[in-house]
């Protein structure tokens, strides 16, 4: 028998792409992304935290090259430590 998932306030892993930003303009690239890509607001950033599972297990932080945009990081960073405190695992 297959296992139904009805928990929604508690979610094991999200892969987040929050920008489009990279420092590199690759061919190959698998999301669009270049020192052209698109970014999310700060604002929609903070709106989709607020959004998220009441659990997380783990958020994984991409992009593009999240380091390309490191204020927006920084501010995400913030904003999941305050809502999870250290009960999730950051991984860039
Ligand atoms: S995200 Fe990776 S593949 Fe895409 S442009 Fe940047 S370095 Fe290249």
């Amino acid at each position: 028998m297959m296992d139904i998932k009805t928990d929604f306030n508690h979610i094991e892993s999200i892969y987040w792409v929050f920008t489009q930003l990279c420092n590199d303009d690759c061919d190959h690239c698998y999301n669009d992304s270049s020192p052209f890509g698109k970014r999310i607001s700060q604002a929609d950033c903070m709106a989709i935290i607020n959004n998220m599972p009441e659990k997380m297990d783990r958020i994984i932080l991409s992009g593009g090259e999240p380091l390309a945009d490191i204020k927006l990081l920084h501010a995400i960073l913030d904003r999941i430590q305050k809502r999870y405190s250290n009960k999730i695992q950051v991984m860039l």
